[in-house]
């Protein structure tokens, strides 16, 4: 059948095309039946559009095209331009996931289920049941109508999607962060808090599959923990998990922190006139739905390789090295804004489990948020050493209740933040350098006059100011230090580190680097990239040096694994 012939069937079919066609009298039977009518209508739309794409290959192009064919005042041109979005450009990956056209019309809300009866569905209902699947689908579609909003800005205003556009922003604010579809908190997607902040999902159907966990039966069938290894050794029978990983004392890494842990960086290029461009702004998206951090190149829980400068160094990747079995086993749950007071919430987001998972190296790394704060009455709102004792406490115990034997904790502490104002106050930021008129000196008191000075007490020119946020800062990383000395858990060991910034400037410094360059250009106050790659270098030798069971044993079959799984199935 030619296109042109389907939708003109389905113009004859659907409840707006036989609503115009019909007199008064008519209405209430056509009433009655516009649920179902609007269902079979959605169906077939839906139907074609992705059988277009499947069998004769239609790219998203054509089928746009097509789309626009269609009358303007019905809702068909709508539900086509969503099934060409949504199908177009990956119908493969939809029939992996068994998306399929009852999915769609249901999750739209164009075919209802209606109380006492049962659901509708012309094809075969997917294995996980419709409504997991319609779940999926709302996840997947707000996710791709978020990433085409740039060159889709009128998708949303059509008549049809604005319902669905609404309820994709509400999802957006109130559901995420998890782009996550079995709800086991790891995801396929990289940003919105998905790969770049923990070891992808390798099945997100099923929540029993996830990085971090103990093979499930030496992952003889399957790899239940997403490590990339699994299967028989075909020469003995022994299952490759067993063989190579049991025994090896294998961990995952979990970093709970704040901004700097995260990573926070906002692009030069954005700011600086003489390299604004169209390609400047090409990660404007990604990074805003990662709210500006790039945990894919961090300290702790960095796996890329870095396009924002430097290079990328990381506990996880040391780690990885150390042993791979410890593959994508990575959590990154530090957040913008991140200190003791707000821990806990952080740590709503954990996902391990006592009972099922592999033991894990945790790091609390909040370097600065506990003085640092925007008010004018900085001193008054740091944090005392008592509620940093009460906190820390608090957040230990959640820890020892969550974590599987065998963990270890390593506190950090504060970092010195004078480094900040004494290498950067007389230099000229990005927005100045063009006409020599804007310092840093000038940033700061601009922030601090607007109340929104990420740290007045360190970006001041007061100095008495910024010795006395040295000093709560300092007193405060005692109270870590303390904590580790005294108290006892039942399932990790506690320790403490200073924040090893003195370490990283010298080290830089022997690289032939200036210490001004660990700093992030455009806010003033973050260690940038390189900062990030040798902090891991330097703390991983440290924990090597002084604590070695923390980061288990090496494993003596790696060059055997990685000659086997290769990449292991990629990041
Ligand atoms: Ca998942
Ligand atoms: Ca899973
Ligand atoms: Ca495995």
């Amino acid at each position: 059948m030619a296109p042109s012939s389907v939708f003109l069937l389905l113009f004859m079919l659907l409840p707006n095309g036989l609503s115009s066609l019909s007199n008064g009298k008519q209405k209430p039977v056509y009433e009655r039946k516009r649920q179902e009518f609007t269902c079979i209508g959605c169906v077939l739309m839906v139907s074609i559009v992705e059988q277009l794409a499947q069998v004769h290959n239609f790219s998203q192009k054509k089928l746009w095209r097509l789309c626009s064919y269609l009358p303007e005042k019905m809702n068909l041109q709508g539900i086509c331009f969503l099934a060409s979005e949504i199908f177009g450009p990956t119908i493969i990956r939809m029939i992996e996931n068994k998306m399929n056209t009852d999915v769609v019309c249901h999750a739209i809300h164009l075919c209802k289920q209606k109380a006492g009866q049962p659901s509708c569905h012309l094809y075969p209902l997917p294995k996980m049941g419709l409504n997991v699947t319609m779940k999926k689908f709302e996840r997947m579609a707000a996710v791709k109508i978020l990433k085409h909003m740039h060159d889709l800005p009128g998708l949303c205003s059509l008549p049809f999607l604005k319902n669905l556009c609404e309820n994709i922003k509400s999802f957006i604010k109130h559901k995420l962060p998890y782009e996550d579809f079995d709800g086991d908190k790891f995801s396929i997607f990289p940003t919105l808090r998905g790969y770049y902040w923990r070891g992808r999902d390798c099945d997100d159907a099923d929540a029993s599959v996830y990085p971090g966990r103990r093979p499930d039966e030496w992952d003889a069938k399957l790899d239940s923990n997403c490590n990339g290894i699994w299967g028989v050794d075909p020469k003995d029978g022994i299952p490759y998990e067993q063989k190579f990983c049991n025994g090896t004392e294998s961990k995952g890494v979990i970093i709970l922190g704040d901004s700097a842990a995260a990573h926070f960086h906002i692009p030069p290029e954005w700011v600086t006139a003489s390299q604004m461009s169209k390609k400047a702004f090409s990660n404007l998206l990604e990074a805003l739905t990662n709210e500006l951090d790039w945990p894919q190149f961090s300290e702790v829980t960095g796996f890329l390789n870095s396009t924002i400068g430097g290079w990328t160094e990381s506990l996880y990747l040391q780690l990885r090295k150390r042993n791979r079995c410890n593959h994508r086993d990575y959590q990154n749950l530090s957040k913008n804004g991140g200190s003791s007071e707000n821990v806990l919430e952080l740590l709503e987001s954990l996902a391990r489990n006592q009972q099922f998972d592999k033991p894990a190296v945790v790091i609390f790394a909040m370097i600065g948020n506990d003085v640092c704060n925007g008010s004018p009455d900085t001193v008054k709102h740091m944090t005392q050493p008592k509620e940093m004792h009460t906190n820390v406490l608090q957040t230990l115990r959640y820890l020892d209740s969550y974590l599987p034997k065998g963990s270890h904790v390593i506190l950090i502490g504060l970092v010195d933040g004078r480094f900040l104002w004494d290498n950067l106050h007389d230099r000229y930021h990005p927005l100045g350098q063009l006409n020599k008129d804007v310092t840093y000196e000038q940033l700061y008191s601009f922030l601090s006059c607007l109340q929104i000075n990420p740290c007045n007490g360190w970006l001041s020119s007061n100095s008495t100011l910024r010795n006395l946020t040295s000093e709560r800062a300092s007193q405060l990383s005692s109270v870590l230090k303390e904590i580790a000395k005294i108290e006892k858990y039942t399932n990790f060991d506690v320790f403490y580190m200073d924040y090893p910034i003195k370490e990283i400037a010298e080290m830089w410094q022997k690289m032939g680097g200036e210490t001004w360059q660990l700093i992030e250009p455009v806010d003033g106050f973050h260690p940038n990239q390189i900062a990030s790659a040798l902090g891991a270098r330097i703390v991983w030798e440290k924990i090597l040096h002084k604590w070695p069971h923390v980061l288990g044993k090496e494993n003596p079959f790696n060059s055997e694994i990685a000659m086997i799984f290769k990449d292991q199935g990629g990041h």
